[in-house]
């Protein structure tokens, strides 16, 4: 018996309806905001991702999956999706296109050698997007309102964005120095990790998992407070262009993030839904304004975020959200080994015209085909055996409607498409009732 790789999971198909609704959420959420989707390689070369999410993240130095192709080759396995997405910005020239910005996401598999548990996997999937070509507040507002959107859209409500700024290279350097002064007493009570993040990228350190709860980073500088005048006012402009557009924020002065590559605005979208345990933050991003010309591209402004869909899924499971209920419109059960040619043709006509068809192609008895035709969740049901092809009929039940027809055999795909025309019957805005509801007093 073979198994699964250890962090990985199947998505199956019971489940499948509800990542499509997410993705069709995002889709056109995506639309709204003018976004293009990219999809880029899910491997790249190994130094992309040194270059850009750096040496010293833990993502690079600890979690790829590298391998040597056949070419000797180092290639890496995507750990993220905005080095690809920023190669593929530079290498096909896409700064020269006629608009200044561009704007565009992706979805697809991540790989990380994490150690697994609820919420974290080792292939798992992102959802992201990034909008090269402004440095204007506006643009972090805009990504992060578009991030709050695709979540309201799916009727996550109980989110909070956990907003900071690191700022440019000089504000961070400014910052890089005080920390490493506060550190320095009690850098060897930190842990091993700690201690050569104190050499290579102290910043990382506020982001360690191991002492998260020492006092000594607990008390740490606080990042605004080492912003350049310029970075100040940038910063103090997102939060009021979030303000008009009442996207509710929390100024969460330890927000550092674990990637290299992010300068002014960094951002989290938490949720205190329960089923998520520790791993309660389904959105990260930040501005990155120095990545285009550190990876040989023309200085380019850049901003962007990325969602785990898995998380976004233990959302909705905790929400109860169903997604698109599957269904058919139609189970033609076929009676005896006389009717399956004309069965065949008649299933083939349907879904040809658009309509979900489906038959049993076991050769079950009635029952176990009208267990199918729910197991299905088809609104018609059609019975045709012998008698009925002698008469040139076919029997067919509306489970919606409760009803039941006898109809020439060549009328039953206009019919149920005249049938699924119909108007469904006025009901309450308010309460689902039908016509003028006495339940809640709407109309
Ligand atoms: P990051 O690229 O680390 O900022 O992560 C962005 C989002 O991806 C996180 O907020 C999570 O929702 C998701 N994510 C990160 N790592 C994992 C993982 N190992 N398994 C599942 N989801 C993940």
């Amino acid at each position: 018996m073979y198994q699964k790789v250890k962090g990985t999971y199947d998505l199956l198909p019971k489940d499948t309806a509800k990542w499509i609704a997410v993705e069709r959420a995002i889709r056109n959420v995506s639309k709204l905001f003018n976004y293009k989707e990219i999809r880029t390689p899910i491997f790249e070369k190994t130094e992309l991702f040194h270059r850009s999410v750096g040496d010293s993240s833990d993502i690079v130095s600890k979690e790829t999956y590298d391998f040597l192709d056949r070419g000797n080759r180092s290639i890496t396995l995507r750990p993220e999706g905005t080095a690809g997405v920023v190669r593929s910005y530079i290498e096909n020239k896409i700064y020269a296109e006629a608009s200044s910005i561009s704007k565009m996401y992706y979805m697809g598999p991540i790989f990380r050698y994490e150690r697994p548990q609820k919420g974290r996997y080792r292939q798992f999937s992102q959802f992201g997007a990034e909008m090269f070509g402004s440095n204007s507040p506006m643009a972090d507002a805009e990504v992060i309102s578009y991030a709050v959107s695709i979540l309201k859209s799916l009727k996550i409500n109980d989110v909070t964005v956990h907003i900071n700024s690191l700022g440019g290279k000089e504000s961070k350097m400014l910052y890089r120095e005080a920390l490493v002064k506060h550190l320095a007493p009690g850098i060897n009570n930190l842990c091993g990790d700690c201690q050569t993040r104190y050499q290579n990228n102290p910043l990382r350190i506020l982001d360690c998992k191991v002492d998260q709860e020492n006092e000594l980073l607990l008390n740490a500088p606080s990042t605004i407070d080492y912003l350049t005048n310029e970075d100040k006012t940038h910063f103090e402009s997102v939060l009021a262009f979030l303000d008009v557009m009442k996207v509710d924020y929390v100024v969460d002065k330890n927000l550092v993030r674990g990637l290299d590559y992010y300068t002014n605005t960094v951002f989290e979208i938490k949720t205190s839904i329960a089923n998520l345990g520790a791993q309660n933050t389904i959105c990260g991003g930040g501005r990155y304004n120095n990545l285009v010309s550190d990876l040989s591209g023309p200085a380019t402004p850049a901003v962007g975020f990325a969602f785990g869909f898995e998380r976004l899924l233990l959302v909705l499971e905790a929400l109860e959200y169903q997604g698109d209920i599957d269904y058919t419109h139609l189970f033609i059960i076929g009676l005896g080994d006389s009717v399956k040619e004309d069965v065949m043709q008649m299933t083939n006509r349907c879904r040809m015209g658009g309509l979900i068809t489906e038959t049993d192609l076991n050769n079950k008895n009635l029952k176990q085909q009208f267990k199918q035709s729910e197991i299905n969740n088809a609104r018609f049901i059609a019975i045709y055996g012998e008698n009925e092809k002698l008469e040139g009929k076919i029997n067919l039940k509306d489970k919606q409607n409760n009803t039941e027809v006898t109809i020439d055999k060549h009328q039953l795909y206009n019919y149920i498409v005249a049938e699924l025309m119909k108007p469904a019957p006025s009901s309450c805005s308010s309460c689902g009732e039908e016509d003028s509801c006495d339940t809640c007093g709407g109309e």
